[in-house]
């Protein structure tokens, strides 16, 4: 079908217009039919739009303003930090030294760029508690998965194959249960207590000789603090079994406590959150991980060492689990991240979970008038409000996120976690002001008010955006990917 307000690239094009202009051909002409095997040969030109440079130039202009990032709008996100990407972060990556390398260099002519990598490791040793870290992994759901395969060659050296079962407590990050699964390990629910925080009761019952790793997300999906950690620690290690951390948010605990103090053998990070790699959008990302001596010969290989005053990489690693990325990581997102450690300082990144503590904190109370908060507890870097009071209204909380886009805000994350009914998940991050905040209370109060008062508007929300309500089912299971020209 056309589309008449805004048509694609494909829609614009007329036989014979160009956007380039290409120098006389000085080499000789190749007749490639007799050249070369035939099959190789495509006979028909691709189908490509015939535009003018202008023209591509609106085009894509006009669809970039249509999109909604950190650097146009609030976008209280929960579970992905979605805070600012200091610009400073960009400029470094592109310093020629860094940005004109290849990855497959000597890496005697590349010392700088692997004495940065070497540095982002020490800096994240000292910020986790851990022995050792790998920066290969890709994204904070491969950490996790690298993580446990480390577990898993850690308990088969010695000799312990019955170790099948990974504990995820039922508030743990949807990417927890996913891991320990892909690794082949059979995922076992623990459940919360009243307070939101994982029953140590139902732990002990859970826990036994075929543990090999309880996975902790903390702060867990409520937003909350594991207050029993120490006790979890050791009901686990007694029985045999491993301790993983969850810390893609490590934005609520960052210079205060750290996981290795607590006594988890494993941890991954998400640098593209708390250290600022932008993402969104299916980005690089890199998630890091930091293991304790016992697990430091499983590592992913090869291993950056520092060895008579050189930077080099380590193959030699026999017990590794072997490479889970190409090359060393994302560079350009670990450059990001090296950027903003090296800014922000010690201090700097203490006072990072301050605020983003203290933003959640502040908003969590403002609206508790007018949503339920269901576990009534200081929070961390994110809360979780449920929309019950509003549902009686016939208001879903999917209306409410559609009715904050005519505000121009992105919605928070909506029906997560699971065990809060009509979830709304909002993640303010330290990077915004006390008046963005309050602009975004006073929108979700304003919002409740028309529940009461005038629910079609939410109900049929949003009003001012591009698109109207879509219908998110067929999109969801009949994606429309491909454009097929009209004939
Ligand atoms: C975002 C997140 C993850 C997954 O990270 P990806 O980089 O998206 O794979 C895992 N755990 C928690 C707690 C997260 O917030």
């Amino acid at each position: 079908m056309a589309n008449t307000d805004f048509p694609l690239i494909f829609e614009r094009s007329k036989e014979g217009r160009t956007s380039y202009s290409l120098p006389e051909l000085d080499v000789p002409e190749v007749d490639l039919d007799n050249e070369f095997d035939d099959s190789f040969i495509r006979k028909e030109a691709p189908d490509l739009p015939e535009v003018s440079e202008l023209e591509i130039m609106r085009h894509y202009t006009a669809l970039s303003r249509r999109n909604y990032g950190v650097d146009s709008g609030f976008y209280p996100l929960g579970s992905c930090t979605m805070k600012y990407n200091p610009k400073i972060n960009e400029d470094v990556a592109r310093f020629e030294g860094f940005s004109h390398i290849h990855p497959l260099q000597h890496p005697k002519s590349v010392q700088g760029a692997m004495e940065m990598l070497y540095d982002l490791q020490s800096s994240l040793k000292e910020i986790t508690g851990m022995q050792e870290v790998s920066l290969q992994p890709a994204a904070g759901a491969q950490g996790e998965w690298t993580g446990l395969m480390m577990i898993r060659a850690f308990h088969e050296a010695n000799g312990d194959y019955n170790r099948t079962k990974v504990i995820v407590p039922d508030s743990a990050h949807g990417t927890n249960p996913a891991s320990a699964t892909v690794a082949g390990f059979d995922a076992v629910t623990v459940k919360s207590n009243e307070k939101g925080i994982v029953d140590l009761e139902d732990l002990k019952r859970v826990v036994g000789e075929d543990t090999a790793a309880l996975m902790l997300t903390n702060p867990n999906t409520l937003g909350l603090f594991e207050t029993e950690i120490l006790e979890m620690a050791e009901i686990v290690h007694e029985a045999g079994g491993k301790l993983y951390y969850d810390g893609a948010n490590l934005n609520a605990i960052m210079g205060y406590t750290r996981p290795g103090d607590m006594g988890f053998d494993v941890v991954h990070l998400n640098l593209h959150k708390t250290f600022t790699g932008p993402h969104g959008g299916g980005g690089p990302g890199s998630g890091p991980v930091g293991v304790s001596d016992e697990l430091a010969p499983y590592l992913p290989k090869p291993v950056l060492i520092k060895k008579d005053g050189m930077y080099q990489f380590n193959y030699d690693r026999p017990q590794s689990i072997g490479r889970v990325k190409p090359y060393y990581g994302n560079f350009g997102i670990n450059l990001r991240a090296y950027t903003y450690i090296r800014t922000m300082g010690a201090e700097g990144l203490k006072k990072v979970s301050e605020y983003a503590v203290l933003n959640a904190n502040y908003m969590m109370r403002k609206l508790e008038s007018e949503y339920v908060l269901p576990y009534d507890q200081h929070c961390k870097h994110e809360f979780v409000l449920s929309g019950k009071k509003q549902k009686k209204l016939g208001v879903r909380t999917l209306d409410i996120a559609k009715r904050l886009l005519d505000f121009g805000y992105h919605p928070p994350t909506i029906y997560f976690p699971l065990n809060v009914e009509e979830a709304l998940m909002v993640e303010p991050t330290e990077t915004e002001s006390k008046e963005t905040l309050d602009g975004f209370i006073d929108t979700m109060i304003a919002i409740s008010n028309e529940a009461k008062d005038n629910p079609e508007i939410v109900q049929e929300a949003p009003h001012n955006t591009v698109m109207k309500r879509m219908d998110e089912t067929t999109a969801a299971r009949k994606p429309v990917l491909r454009y097929t020209p009209e004939v």
